[in-house]
């Protein structure tokens, strides 16, 4: 079993900005074809995580996520919970 925290990249999202690249180029790549994200290593390790990090933060289109596999932490802002009685 691997508990590695793992990059997740939504292509769909990305606009090539190529700030992960710059980030982290040994972990992301851009296609040849579109420009989009290509993830070169998903899962990441402890020496990578800060820079891994610093691409989802910096990119400008939500497409990256850190996956680490435990309780979501302050990166996985998938959505606002439901105001009860809003
Ligand atoms: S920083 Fe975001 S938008 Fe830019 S290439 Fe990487 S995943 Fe795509």
């Amino acid at each position: 079993m691997s508990t590695a925290p793992r990059i997740v990249a939504d292509r769909a999202r990305c606009v090539g900005a190529g700030q992960c690249v710059l980030t982290a180029p040994e972990l992301f790549d851009q296609s040849e074809d579109d420009g989009t994200v290509v993830v070169l290593a998903e899962e990441v390790g402890a020496d990578d995580l800060d820079r891994v990090r610093e691409a989802v933060h910096i990119c400008p289109s939500g497409a990256l996520a850190l996956e680490t596999g435990e309780e979501t932490g302050p990166l996985s802002t998938t959505g606002r919970a439901g105001r009860p009685g809003a």
